[in-house]
């Protein structure tokens, strides 16, 4: 069957958000995107130059002393404007993703989640405190937390809008001005919500959206000496050029969300049916490209035959198709790149492991459908076993007892997070002491999260946290104020 697409959105905002304007590249250079369900071209960018990334920056640091002078409630003013206006747009921002990357329209989420943090960070402000001191006698010391000024920030492909709200508005809460690059892969989301910036009417400068791709933009924008902070989301690979790039230039603060090969763990007194539920939707969701999917289950010897039975049959509520329609919930992978990537690992994995289908398969002749993949007894140093696949492909692999799994799943240089079903709440909390992970969920798994908890990798995971409670902290410096009192 071949697919033809019909959205409901007919045209899209392309160009560059720079200095409150859209604006064409200044070389004029666009690049060409790509329907993942078509194979066909259905839009063109502008790629943003070295010169355009400057002038982001330079537009950044000029609105910066107006921007940083506002208080937090009139910072504020700006955020709930563009939390209603992206609720607003939920229809239109899900459409153009399934366009963009195939994420089926049916899930799509992040613009409550997104409209959700704005909202939080329009009443956070005033919580960036500094702390004082009486300690030293005959001074009152103190420290004041400010901007660094310019930040950074480069966002991946698979939930777009949702990291482009949560790095800049803390950011820009905290009184910093901010320039972001949007992927490549999917550009249109970060351009929709730039026309969101503008009618919200953040002053110019302070709010810069650019898309183009990463060796030229973005590396220009790591290497910046204006830009004191930068926040990244995406692969290990570009995590290390960007520190690099910090390291080469200014030193600049560095936070890295990187990837992950996360272990989701059955134990034989678990809830069955919920374990196999959400850690099947957990590698399936968005077509299993989710940092945090868990793509590698250990399940205890004793209850594997039955997950495994079951795994298969939930797989097989599959319905893959066009992410346009409201019936499917399983589109295909982002691009020709990300497929032939995850196409490679399934090849790989059948050297060394026994392959299971867990639904039909798909019979679309146009598109960059896989779909989903069991493997089962891959022996742990294989290399689908250590590396991020980032797609619907899962490893299930038994254990005997408790210290073996530990072993297995901290055998990674991943560490973003980890899964445990178990009814016993010791062993439940042994485990989540003993994983190393940035996340543990107990008797859940991901996608499942809370705002106001820190979110980050533990070893090549990642630098850094992010969330609610700890992001502000990220783009605020500590200055000390040594303040001699005299006696008399
Ligand atoms: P990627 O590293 O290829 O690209 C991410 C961004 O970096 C894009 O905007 C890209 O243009 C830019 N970039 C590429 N080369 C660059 C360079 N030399 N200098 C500066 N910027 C550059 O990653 P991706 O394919 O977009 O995303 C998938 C990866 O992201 C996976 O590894 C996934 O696990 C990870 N990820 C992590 C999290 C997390 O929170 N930990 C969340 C989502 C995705």
């Amino acid at each position: 069957m071949t697919i033809t697409q019909n959205p409901k959105v007919k045209s899209f905002e392309t160009r560059l958000f720079i200095n409150g304007k859209f604006v064409d590249a200044s070389d004029g250079g666009k690049f060409d995107l790509i329907s993942p369900t078509t194979n066909e071209k259905f839009a063109e960018v502008s790629e943003a130059t070295e010169e355009d990334a400057n002038a982001a920056v330079a537009a950044a640091k000029a609105a910066f002393p107006a921007w940083s002078a506002l208080s937090p409630s009139e910072r504020g003013v700006y955020f709930k404007k563009l939390a209603a206006l992206i609720i607003e747009s939920h229809d239109e921002l899900a459409e153009i993703e399934a366009l963009s990357m195939g994420r089926p329209v049916s899930g799509y989420f992040e613009s409550y989640m997104a409209a959700n943090s704005l909202n939080h960070y329009a009443e956070s402000g005033h919580q960036a405190l500094g702390t004082s001191s009486l300690n030293t006698p005959g001074f009152l010391n103190m420290t004041l937390r400010q901007p660094y000024g310019v930040v950074g920030a480069i966002i991946p492909w698979n939930v777009p809008v949702l990291f482009l709200i949560n790095k800049s508005a803390p950011a820009l809460m905290a009184g910093n001005t901010v320039v972001v690059k949007s992927s490549e892969k999917a550009p249109l989301t970060s351009a929709k919500v730039a026309t969101l910036v503008e009618k919200a009417g953040f002053p110019p400068g302070v709010f810069n959206i650019i898309s183009g791709h990463g060796h030229i933009s973005g590396n220009v924008l790591s290497h910046h000496m204006d830009i004191r902070v930068i926040s990244f989301t995406g692969s290990g690979r570009t995590g290390r050029l960007i520190q690099q790039a910090s390291a080469k230039s200014n030193l600049k603060n560095v936070i890295l969300e990187l990837g992950g090969k996360s272990p989701a763990i059955i134990f034989p007194d678990a809830n069955l049916e919920r374990a196999v539920k959400e850690t099947a939707y957990s590698i399936q969701w968005n077509s299993g490209q989710v940092c945090m999917a868990n793509s590698r289950i250990y399940v205890h010897e004793s209850i594997a035959p039955r997950f495994i039975e079951l795994f298969q049959k939930g797989f097989a509520n599959i319905r893959s198709g066009d992410p346009l329609l409201p019936s499917t919930n399983h589109g295909p992978q982002a691009d020709g790149i990300q497929y032939k990537q995850v196409q490679a690992y399934i090849e790989e994995g059948k050297k060394t492991g026994k392959m299971v289908l867990g639904s039909e398969p798909s019979e679309h002749e146009s598109g960059f459908f896989v779909q989903p993949t069991i493997f089962l007894e891959t022996p742990e140093d294989s290399k689908i076993m250590k590396e991020e696949i980032f797609g619907p492909v899962v490893n299930i692999n038994t254990f005997k007892d408790e210290d073996e799994v530990v072993a297995k799943a901290n055998d990674t240089e991943y560490g973003l997070y980890a899964a445990v079903y178990t009814k016993d709440v010791s062993r439940a909390l042994r485990m989540a002491k003993k994983l190393d992970s940035g996340s543990v969920g107990v008797n859940c798994t991901s996608p499942a999260g809370a705002s106001d908890m820190p979110f980050g990798g533990y070893k090549a995971s990642g630098v850094g946290r992010e969330g609610w409670t700890v992001s502000m902290d990220n783009y605020l410096e500590v200055k000390t104020v040594l303040i001699r009192v005299d006696e008399e």
